[in-house]
């Protein structure tokens, strides 16, 4: 057998061979099938990134927006047109169906297309005569060198939530994505030369701890954007503060969605499914949890039980029956934590309704495949309950009244996204002004914003106080200039005056 691949670096517009020396294995985890070695950075490698960034970052900074839109616009069509190939590498290397690859891609092109508009988001803003003669007005004008450091789960739309907006606001950037899936990265640096980037603008850094701390120790990198589990957020945020960069980290999640008893339980349970066991759990707004009044609890625990029965797991890429409802995990390491989750709920007394652990897909003996799990009663002092488990298993927790359910929800340490699924408005409004998350669906239950508007949590789930795209992402990737102007002439002098100046 021939020996795997190894996958590179992407720097000056070239995949750049690594002389590291160091590789991780990328798993096929639907076989569980080593499909290549990913390169490791080593200190060179990052230098060498992030001087071909800092070069790039000037000529592309000071082109014209007429020559920075068209690429925006090439990169689009060009994405448009060939997501299939992208869609086939996500699954090849994460596991999820091919229809969700091609979701999160879509989700991501939403950030291209508002990208391409950013001349008009890019606009300062002009006072005339705040004194006599004198005016003040502002400019938008990009950072330099950006890193983006991505997590496994959505290898091209999480990316995708950052680059376009940092690139089309004149910075060069710097990705560094999760070595479990690294290819996804270099199909976008691809796309982005045929598109006509200039070299340098884009460049990917594959890598672990010592490519990120790389990132975050250099002086000539000015911003971070991170998405990942909360202890590394919080390392992220804390270290680039430290060394006085600009910085949002993303963190992890735990969804509840609150159903009350005038809801339709079989749309509800139809929509625990989706949210609930969509991509095996391993999204940072699946739910998790389902809070349900206690007089419609059991009821809806058949519903989804019945649910379950039907789901199909398997290879993401579609076999003879076609597309499986699941793919596998990650990694078998995460699907043995996953289990072990399982494990503890039931060791604290909780009652395991559909158990996936020891779940088996014909012909894929070795995938990291892991059924749709069901738990009931889950003590709140369970572990099962206070963390992220990141796959695909569901607790009910009972509540006897909407009230206990809001003061629930509120005593989590996260604050990612929640749903509450009911026809009453009044409770639907209440619930959206007194629960502390940032993404709040009403009857909808993976509430990701638009790329117009703004994407982010609360708590541990955000460090730092820029949101993911939407206004908020020109904001972050971009510094103000505000410019205080006047014309001399002899009328409006005024002389010698050591005074503050006053209007
Ligand atoms: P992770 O935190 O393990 O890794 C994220 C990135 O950080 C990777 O690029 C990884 O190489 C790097 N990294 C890992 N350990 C590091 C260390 N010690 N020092 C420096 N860098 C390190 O996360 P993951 O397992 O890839 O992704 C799953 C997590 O991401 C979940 O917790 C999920 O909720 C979260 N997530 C959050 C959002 C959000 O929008 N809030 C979106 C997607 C995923």
């Amino acid at each position: 057998m021939s020996e795997p691949q190894t996958i590179s670096h992407w720097i000056d517009g070239a995949i750049s061979p690594s002389t590291s020396g160091k590789t991780a294995p990328v798993y096929n985890p639907a076989t569980g099938q080593v499909t290549a070695n990913v390169a490791l950075a080593s200190q060179e490698e990052i230098d060498a990134t992030i001087a071909s960034a800092t070069k790039a970052a000037k000529t592309w900074g000071n082109l014209s927006i007429a020559k920075r839109q068209a690429v925006l616009f090439n990169f689009r069509e060009l994405l448009n047109a060939r997501k299939g190939e992208l869609a086939e590498i996500i699954t090849a290397e994460h596991g999820k169906v091919l229809s969700d690859a091609m979701g999160e891609i879509l989700r991501g092109q939403e950030v291209v297309e508002l990208a391409t508009g950013f001349p008009h988001l890019l606009k300062g803003a002009f006072n005339e005569n705040v004194s006599t003669g004198i005016d003040v007005y502002s400019l938008k004008q990009p950072l330099g060198v950006v890193g983006i450091i991505s997590p496994f789960n959505f290898p091209a739309m999480v990316p995708l939530w950052f680059f376009p907006i940092a690139i089309a606001a004149g910075n060069a950037v710097i990705l560094k994505p999760s070595e479990k899936d690294p290819s996804a990265a270099l199909w976008m640096a691809q796309i982005w030369k045929e598109a006509g980037l200039p070299d340098g603008v884009f460049n990917v850094l594959q890598g672990d701890k010592l490519a990120v701390d790389g990132l975050l120790n250099s002086p000539d990198v000015s911003a971070i954007s991170f998405v990942g589990s909360t202890p590394i957020a919080k390392y992220i945020y804390e270290t680039s503060a430290k060394n006085g960069k600009r910085v949002q980290a993303l963190g992890g999640a735990k969804n509840h969605m609150l159903v009350l008893p005038d809801a339709d339980l079989d749309l509800v349970a139809d929509q625990a499914i989706n949210a609930g066991y969509g991509a095996a759990g391993e999204r940072c707004m699946a739910v998790s949890v389902v809070l349900a009044i206690e007089s419609v609890a059991d009821q809806l625990i058949e519903k989804i039980k019945e649910r379950i029965d039907t789901l199909r797991i398997g290879n993401g890429a579609g076999d003879e029956q076609g597309e499986p409802h699941l793919g596998p995990l990650i990694t078998d390491v995460h699907r043995d934590k996953v289990a072990s989750y399982v494990d503890i709920a039931e060791a604290d007394g909780a009652k395991i309704i559909v158990d996936g652990r020891n779940c088996a897909v014909d012909g894929h003996e070795e995938g990291f495949f892991f059924g749709p799990t069901l738990i009931d009663d889950i003590p709140l002092t369970s572990r099962a309950y206070t963390e992220e488990i990141f796959g695909p298993v569901l607790s009910v927790v009972r509540v006897a009244s909407f009230d206990e359910a809001i003061e629930l929800i509120n005593s989590g340490e996260f604050g990612n996204g929640t749903a509450i699924f009911t026809n009453d408005g009044g409770a639907a409004r209440r619930f959206q002004h007194e629960i502390e998350v940032g993404m709040i669906g009403i009857n909808v239950p993976i509430p990701v914003p638009v790329a117009y508007h703004s994407f982010g949590g609360w708590k541990n789930s955000l460090f730092g106080d820029a949101k993911a795209y939407g206004t908020q992402g020109f904001d972050f990737f971009t510094r103000e200039k505000a410019i205080t102007s006047r014309w001399l002439d002899p009328a409006t002098h005024g002389g010698i005056n050591l005074g503050f100046p006053q209007n």
